[in-house]
């Protein structure tokens, strides 16, 4: 982290769990656990049906409700699709985009991810840009190659460092995703650096290191505050320990030191 520069985010990918009822109540317990944590960021990024409790219960705390897509149309004859407009509307801040899962169980490639940063921009929305490697392209030494080439898609919808500011990046080596092995801090330090070192070529050193750049993939509240010492790894995007309050507490904890 350096928060001289950048924002530290702690957001959560409930994924598909959770019920508005159930959502309610974690936001409850969650709240006065961060109460105190004023230098990070919170955002529980949560499925659609869950968007309109969450805002709701959160309105009195400095939580940030995200969710975990949306289509890259504005409106339209998309049976089942939910746009950026509506996602704005209903009170959300941030959306996931390009996550691991979406890529390999919905199809969604580099330029896919590209069209939807651009509709979470035109909607008014921030974008929390994931991208990450296989086992099979880390073995294979291809890794920045991969990382490279999703960075710089999302780069194409991305066109000033006024809209920069409104991205965030997750490092999420897909190996590392809810498999409770988590990239070491070299690891994650070393992809993050490369990641700010292709955003300082495009936009420049000082839109550069504005940017906040997460790690994903089996963060948990023991491991957080290892990864979080790395200079630029700048919040973290957690799955499995963001359902329970008081794991995800600990990691905004941790964020907090
Ligand atoms: C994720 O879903 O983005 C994620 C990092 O999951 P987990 O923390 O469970 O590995």
């Amino acid at each position: 982290m350096n928060r001289r520069y950048r924002k530290t985010i702690i957001a959560g990918n409930w994924k598909m769990n959770k019920t508005p009822t159930e959502a309610r109540a974690l936001a409850e317990t969650l709240k006065t656990r961060v109460a105190r944590c004023k230098w990070c960021e919170v955002v529980l990024c949560v499925p659609f049906t869950d968007i309109v409790s969450l805002t709701r219960a959160t309105k009195d705390c400095r939580i940030s409700v995200g969710a975990q897509n949306l289509h890259q149309e504005e409106s339209g004859a998309y049976t089942g699709e939910v746009s950026g407009k509506m996602l704005k509307d209903a009170g959300v801040k941030y959306v996931i985009i390009g996550h691991s899962e979406r890529r390999q169980y919905a199809g969604e490639s580099n330029e896919l991810v590209a069209r939807k940063v651009k509709a979470a921009l035109t909607a008014g929305l921030r974008a929390i840009v994931c991208v990450g490697e296989t086992l099979k392209e880390r073995d294979m030494g291809v890794t920045n190659e991969v990382v490279a080439l999703q960075v710089r898609s999302a780069f194409d919808s991305i066109p000033t460092t006024d809209e920069l500011k409104k991205i965030v990046f997750a490092y999420e080596p897909v190996w590392a995703i809810g498999t409770g092995r988590n990239a070491t801090p070299e690891q994650a330090a070393e992809v993050c650096t490369y990641i700010r070192t292709l955003i300082r070529k495009k936009y420049g050193a000082r839109a550069a290191r504005a940017v906040t750049i997460q790690y994903g993939g089996s963060m948990n509240a023991d491991n957080a505050r290892e990864l979080l010492a790395q200079l630029d790894v700048d919040g973290g995007l957690i799955g499995g320990a963001s359902l329970d309050p008081d794991s995800f507490a600990a990691i905004v904890q941790a964020a907090n030191q």
